[in-house]
């Protein structure tokens, strides 16, 4: 098997950084994370298509959108327009005990605001 003298070859596709192959099924990005299975790094037809919008969403942009609630409308009234309509989110704060905060945005002038 050609993996062990293949190995130093291995970079992200994504960052460039090398790859380190804690594993014999896959390598993994020391800096992104980003895992590659290794048959397909044997494959060689390594494909750079990608973009950079999904290079983002690999990078986590994803985590973000995680903790996100859906967006639904709801009767606020703007504090800076006063219409009386906003969009709405909640999001967990990273330390527990912060609790959920509420994200409004204006449906008329994007203005954002929170409550707690
Ligand atoms: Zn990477
Ligand atoms: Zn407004």
């Amino acid at each position: 098997m050609a993996y062990s003298r293949e190995r130093d070859f291995l970079f992200c596709h994504y960052c460039g950084t090398m790859l380190t192959v804690p594993s014999v099924n896959y390598a993994e990005c020391p800096l992104c994370k980003n895992r590659s299975n290794i048959k397909d790094i044997e494959g060689k037809e390594i494909s750079y298509t990608i973009s950079a919008e999904e290079i983002r969403r690999e990078l986590g942009i994803e985590t973000i959108e995680e903790q996100k609630v859906q967006l639904s409308k709801v009767n606020k009234t703007c504090e800076k327009c006063g219409n009386g309509e906003a969009t709405f989110y909640t999001r967990q704060m990273r330390s527990a005990d912060e609790g959920q905060t509420t994200f409004y945005a204006c449906t008329r002038c994007g203005h954002q605001f929170q409550e707690n």
